[in-house]
């Protein structure tokens, strides 16, 4: 069974609070491990979480402000002393490359060659990660800021009661996945497509610090899951907008007209409590009608379960209503 969570180490915007770690995801995608944002104390959070080094693929920094990147030094240093064989890339802002040197050069330590760094500038970056393509694209916020989006390809799925029926069993599914034919024990040739269906690649976005802008709405277009910030609630709509933040109503907005299918709202201001938890929540549903959960520190939440058809038709939908 592949595995596609979003294991939440942190989500304080600024400085950590007693209930909340600095900012911290992984996101676990089959095999890989996508670190988003490691702030001051993911190291100890991915302990409490149950992951490890070993875990991460990725390493993937929004911008260079310290609640998203002052936990690289640990985890590049626990990198290195666990022997992590593999290799680990690393994308964040180019235009940070001083911080990014000197994080990742932060204190003596027995160093790592796995470490391969991977820079993103311009209106698109795009990576090859296994099997799914990572996207990052700019975002709007005093220091540059880049969204990054996971994408899989679209593949086919098998229809058992179509293979029963052409009598295609055993080893010879495996033989039509691969090569596209195989001939069927009355000596007919099936193609994959007799078959089989389509069936819509997952997808995942991760939005951190930003007004709304244009790289928002293009990195959460149709995604099965988004994580994004929401440090205000929208009575500070202005001091959001001052400093390059969003509210947790323009979270939700951004959900519906993207046709998001579930909402994962973070990186909150240390100005809320507890208490305002469901204010967030509210705010996002005055749009978003799909699911919406407030992350709080050590949630794991699954990347929902395949597509739904109707999903398309839905986004445009909120659109035409939006826009009228
Ligand atoms: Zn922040
Ligand atoms: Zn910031």
């Amino acid at each position: 069974m592949s595995l596609r969570e979003l294991v939440v180490l942190g989500t304080s915007s600024a400085v950590p609070t007693r209930h909340r770690n600095h900012n911290g995801y992984l996101l676990r995608w089959d095999g890989q491990g996508f670190l988003f944002d490691p702030g001051e104390g993911t190291q100890r959070q991915m302990l409490h979480a149950g992951v490890g080094a070993h875990d991460i693929t990725w390493i993937c920094v929004t911008h260079f402000h310290g609640d998203h990147c002052l936990g690289v030094p640990g985890i590049v240093q626990r990198i290195a002393r666990d022997g992590v064989a593999h290799e680990v890339q690393a994308a964040y802002p180019a235009t940070g490359e001083t911080y990014w040197r000197r994080l990742r050069h932060a204190s003596a330590f027995a160093d790592t060659s796995v470490i391969t760094e991977r820079p993103v500038s311009g209106p698109v970056t795009t990576f090859e990660a296994g099997p799914v393509t990572l996207t990052a694209r700019p975002l709007s916020h005093p220091v540059e800021s880049y969204g990054y989006r996971l994408d899989e390809p679209d593949g086919r799925r098998m229809i058992p009661s179509l293979l029963a029926e052409r009598g295609v069993r055993g080893p010879s599914i495996g033989e039509l996945q691969r090569t596209g034919t195989v001939t069927a024990p009355d000596g007919s040739v099936v193609r994959l497509a007799d078959c089989s269906g389509p069936r819509p690649g997952q997808s995942a976005a991760f939005i951190m610090d930003t007004r709304l802008c244009e790289g928002v709405f293009a990195l959460a277009e149709g995604v099965d899951l988004l994580v994004i910030e929401s440090t205000f609630l929208s009575g500070e709509e202005p001091l959001a907008s001052r400093y390059g933040h969003l509210t947790a109503a323009q979270a939700g907005r951004v959900a519906a007209e993207s046709g998001v299918r579930s909402l994962v709202l973070t990186h909150l201001s240390e100005r809320y409590d507890a208490e305002d938890g469901p204010r967030f929540l509210e705010e996002a549903r005055r749009s978003f009608d799909g699911d919406v959960v407030l992350a709080h520190d050590l949630m794991r939440v699954p990347v929902p379960r395949r597509d739904h058809p109707d999903r398309r038709a839905r986004s445009h939908v909120a659109k035409a209503s939006s826009a009228s």
